[in-house]
């Protein structure tokens, strides 16, 4: 393992916004760093400039900060380029990166044909032996080059050999890859432009990153990717690939699923960490309880705990984890947004209210019904009994035991008991048939509403 400070990275396309799979690597990635007293970089791998778009930047930066990450150093590949050029200059050099002229069609052909011999579909590495003459011929037939990375598994003859690329993955253990079961990658398009293999080595490289944590979509490129530290001057960082989120009915994830955005979930009303807890702790060994917050994750979290099989994500659990988080939400970590939505009332209030809600927002619901208007549900048959329970109201300062002495006093005089004495006084109270405790409801709601709801 290298000496440097860890440095881990988020390396998202800004080509749509980021769902809870992408913030599954991000926060795995965070907490890593949190735990290693690391830093995390935010790079936005925007080489695509046609599919990418700075609002989605922004957006992916704006859903980070609402989990609550807040990256050591942002960075963007398209500032880039001149590093990503100089890199290819410098395998050409080596002869590490070469020019092909195949068309695309040219290549099935050649795969079906080997294929057919029972050959396994691996690049010929015909264009290695291109010499200068044919290129030209090529060029002023039209063609442009593309380039290939040489990968280093040459037979001691010069053919294609076999070599096996290795490595400790901090998720899956101990991998191997044979390099001559692969084709040569090619890095550049004819156009210029590079796929995603050549920046992302580079600004790895550049930027320091010491550990790369992502997906296990890229397993198959970690083999490469090696191969090209080396080739680079490297070194080469320690690897992890986590397990994939699919939907419930075991699609894989996309952008194209917006209910599952992390913008989405944020505008239903869900917490933070309710979004956080789940996206890192499902499709885990630990069991999946709400995290107050991300430092109290981060003690927990393994990689070694992460399972190697995809995780189904159904967002019912979102729900379900939001409101375990609220239930149990401390009024100080209430206190500051309770005051944002109008609401008063202290501990005393969010202690009473906090079980009956699954969205914060729903607390100003309940705040309404302390302070009115409430509707009142009177039954006709009601309003005598109602009319008794007025007058027999103690006088305030009102407690946690006003609520027992009016009721037994009311019982004693109306005979009713049980559900007949207590329903009709919630529902004249609070408009409602059901809600938090009305021995805590009552003080709050205070001797002049109940009155006036009473009459
Ligand atoms: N931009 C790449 C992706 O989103 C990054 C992959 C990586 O982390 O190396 O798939």
């Amino acid at each position: 393992m290298s000496e440097a400070p860890v440095t881990v990275r988020f390396a998202p396309s800004p080509t749509g916004r980021i769902h809870i799979g992408n913030a599954r690597t991000a926060l795995i990635n965070w907490l890593f760093a949190r735990k290693t007293g690391g830093r995390f970089l935010l790079r936005f791998d925007d080489t695509d400039a046609e599919r990418s778009r700075e609002e989605y930047a922004e957006a992916i930066a704006r859903d980070l900060a609402w989990l609550g990450i807040v990256p050591d150093l942002v960075e963007r590949q398209s500032a880039r380029a001149e590093r990503h050029r100089a890199a290819a200059d410098r395998l050409r050099a080596s002869g590490r990166l070469y020019a092909c002229y195949e068309t695309p069609d040219e290549l099935e052909r050649r795969r079906k044909r080997q294929l057919a011999r029972g050959l396994p579909p691996v690049y010929d590495r015909a264009g290695l032996g291109l010499g200068d003459d044919e290129k030209r011929a090529l060029e002023a037939e039209g063609r442009r080059p593309h380039w290939r990375f040489r990968l280093s598994n040459d037979a001691p003859d010069g053919g294609i050999g076999h070599r096996d690329v290795a490595w400790d993955d901090l998720v899956l253990g101990r991998r191997s890859i044979d390099l001559g079961s692969l084709s040569d990658p090619v890095l550049v398009r004819e156009d210029g432009t590079y796929l995603y293999t050549l920046p992302s080595v580079v600004d790895d490289i550049e930027l320091g990153v010491t550990h790369v944590i992502r997906g296990d979509d890229h397993v198959a490129n970690t083999a490469v990717q090696i191969d090209l530290f080396e080739a680079l001057g490297g070194p080469v960082p320690v690897f992890g690939h986590h397990n994939r989120l699919t939907t419930a009915s075991g699609e894989g994830l996309s952008k194209r699923l917006g209910s599952l955005s992390v913008g989405a979930l944020r505008e239903a009303g869900y917490e933070p960490m309710a979004v956080a807890s789940l996206a890192v702790l499902i499709g885990t060994s630990d069991a999946v309880e709400p995290a107050p917050d991300l430092d109290a994750l981060a003690e927990t979290f393994d990689l070694s705990h992460v399972s190697h099989s995809s995780a189904r994500f159904d967002p019912d659990d979102i729900g379900l984890l939001n409101a375990r988080l609220l239930h149990a939400m401390p009024y100080e970590a209430a206190a500051e947004r309770l005051a944002g939505l109008g609401i008063g009332g202290g501990a005393e209030f969010w202690e009473t209210v906090r079980a009956n809600i699954t969205r914060f927002a729903e607390a100003a619901d309940w705040w309404r019904v302390v302070t009115g208007p409430v509707a009142p549900v009177v039954e006709a048959e009601d309003r005598a009994f109602l009319a008794t329970a007025r007058e027999l109201l103690p006088p305030e300062p009102w407690d946690a035991e006003t609520w027992a002495m009016w009721t037994g006093a009311v019982k004693a005089a109306t005979g009713r008991k049980g559900k007949a004495l207590f329903l009709p006084l919630r529902r004249a109270l609070t408009g409602r048939d059901d809600g938090p405790e009305l021995k805590r409801l009552l003080p709050l709601i205070g001797y002049r509403n109940t009155t006036d709801r009473l009459s």
